[in-house]
Parts: structure tokens; C-alpha cells; sequence
């Protein structure tokens, strides 16, 4: 049974580890090797609850709570599990982390979950100082908690538990939050933690022509690590399959502005909900190709005036 670490004076604790491995010295001149285990025990026990009486009982009561506490304390930097392990005191430390993340909704990001949007180009951490993270790294990329995270964890259990495939839960779930940020933690958890789960989120926007962008892909005003479906319109066929190199040049150089009409994200309000969309000057079907000089980025509103009147 997993034990609860106990909270008290720090320095009593570091004086009772040191006459433990103090005493052990006896123990390991012998023979019995289960006298030396069974001696260790309590050594073990006493360096947790070290660890937990850190920050003391009044401040954080809970392991969740002093982990939530310590990476508040350490915002956008990088962190060890290990360092987790040590302030939480409990071994289950890990299980504590995602609640804190899908349940309660704070922005924890974790090595295997960037490593999989990395791939994707879909994250860029250079803002951090940092190329890459560790599988056992975390980054609290938010200090402010994200309070409708409780209702969208309900909607993700009940997604997740579905018989289909993994890209059509990704797409429901897009689709019950759409004009909403989730985060990539959601979306993995939603696909059931399949390590396609990024790629499948990129096809929904490189081949069926969902609009969905991060802060890497079309929005920059995004936090880091958050996914967002910009309205439940897919984009035609002819301006699907853009590859995203050549999609965030375009955005980039048009500085994620309509080049008609000037819309940009900051201007979207519920009552014109527009965003932006790439445009090719020569059509596809004309031989127009999928470069950066054959596209211009418009808004929704505008592209769809520029598709009527050329008919
Ligand atoms: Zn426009
Ligand atoms: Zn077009």
C-alpha cells in the first residue's frame, strides 16, 4: 500500500536520517543481506518525508499540492520528474502531475507530449532557451489555471472511450471546443495516449482542411502547447495538402493579416467569427501551385467573396 509521507520539523527528520545511517554502518560489515534491507527501510521513508516537509504542512498539505506549488514557483523553466519525486514524497508522483494537468486544469507541459508536437512543427521551445525536452522533463508554461478544464476533462473521458478511430475522437473533441484552446495534454489523453495523436491532429488540417493552428501554425497570439479549431468550416479541396513549411512562410510574410481587408486575429469577435485562410493567386486547378509566391493569405470572409465573384 502506498504510504503517506509525513510533514514535520525538517531538521528533526535530517537528524533522524543521520543516526539511521549512522547505525547502518554495523549492519553493513554483516552477512544478512534482508538486515541490511530491512534497515534501509526506514532511511527511505525518512529522506520522503524530508523532501515533503520542504514546504511545510500549513502552505500544502497534499503531494499535489506541493507539486503544483513548487512549479508555480518555477514557472517556464525546466524541471525533473526526480525533482517532483523529491517535493511530492510520494512515489505515485506522476499520477498527481496529470491530474493536475487534465483534471485542474494547469498547463504542465511534459517531455513526451512536446517531443510528439516537435515532430509535428508544431512547437518551437527555442523561447525557453531550450531545442528539446527530456522524456522525464516538465514546463508549467502557465501560471493561471485554466478553470473550464474540469468540464472539458468530463467531454474527454467520454470521447476517449468511444470505438472510433483516434482522428475522428481528436476531431469531436475539436469540434465540442471549437474557438477554444486545448491543450496538446487533452488531445493526447483524448486519443487514448497513442503516440500518433500529433500527426493525426496535422492531417486534420493538411488534409481535410480543418482550420486548426497553434502558436507555431497560423497563430502566434496562441499561449505554447495549446491546440485551437478555429470554426467547424473546412477549407476547400483545392486549398488542402499545403505543406505547413510553405503555409507558415505565407502567414509570416503577410504578418497573419488578410492582404484585402487588413483582418487579423486581434480584431475576431463572436459576432464575425472570420480567421484566416490561404488563397491561390493561380488556381490549383489552373496548374497554380503550392508555393509561396502563388499564395496570399485572406480571411474567410474574403476568400469566400474572391471564390463567388471569379465564378
Ligand atoms: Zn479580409
Ligand atoms: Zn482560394
Amino acid at each position: 500500500m502506498a504510504r503517506r509521507s509525513r510533514q514535520q520539523d525538517p531538521e528533526s527528520l535530517r537528524k533522524e536520517l543521520l543516526d539511521l545511517i549512522k547505525n547502518f554502518e554495523v549492519e553493513l560489515k554483516s552477512d544478512d543481506l534482508r538486515g541490511k534491507v530491512i534497515a534501509l527501510v526506514p532511511a527511505h521513508h525518512i529522506l520522503r518525508d524530508l523532501g515533503s516537509s520542504l514546504i511545510p504542512k500549513g502552505v500544502a498539505a497534499s503531494a499535489r499540492d506541493r507539486i503544483i506549488l513548487y512549479l508555480t514557483k518555477y514557472p517556464r523553466q525546466v524541471i525533473k520528474g526526480d525533482e517532483l519525486m523529491v517535493i511530492s514524497g510520494i512515489g505515485e508522483w506522476a499520477r498527481r502531475v496529470r491530474e493536475l494537468r487534465v483534471q485542474f486544469g494547469w498547463s504542465i507541459a511534459t517531455g513526451v507530449t512536446a517531443k510528439e508536437m516537435l515532430e509535428e512543427g508544431e512547437l518551437d521551445l527555442t523561447e525557453f532557451g531550450i531545442e528539446r525536452l527530456s522524456p522525464d522533463n516538465y514546463i508549467l508554461l502557465d501560471e493561471s489555471q485554466d478553470r473550464d478544464a474540469a468540464f472539458r476533462w468530463n467531454k474527454a473521458n467520454e470521447i476517449r472511450k468511444k470505438k472510433t478511430a483516434v482522428k475522428d475522437k481528436l476531431l469531436e473533441f475539436l469540434v465540442e471546443n471549437v474557438g477554444k484552446p486545448v491543450t496538446g495534454e487533452e488531445l493526447r489523453y483524448v486519443a487514448g495516449d497513442k503516440t500518433e495523436w500529433a500527426r493525426r491532429v496535422r492531417e486534420l488540417r493538411t488534409e481535410e482542411g480543418w482550420a486548426v493552428t497553434t502558436k507555431n501554425m497560423g497563430r502566434p497570439d496562441l499561449p505554447i502547447g495549446v491546440y485551437l479549431l478555429e470554426d467547424t468550416h473546412q477549407a476547400p479541396p483545392h486549398d488542402r495538402k499545403i505543406p505547413d513549411d510553405v503555409r507558415r512562410a505565407v502567414l509570416s510574410r503577410d504578418e497573419y493579416s488578410c492582404q484585402h481587408c487588413m483582418w487579423n486575429h486581434s480584431k475576431w469577435n463572436k459576432a464575425d467569427p472570420r480567421h484566416l485562410e490561404l488563397h491561390h493567386k493561380i488556381h490549383h486547378a489552373k496548374g497554380g501551385e503550392n508555393t509561396e509566391e502563388n499564395l496570399i493569405t485572406l480571411c474567410t470572409v474574403c476568400h469566400d467573396k474572391v471564390h463567388r465573384t471569379e465564378k
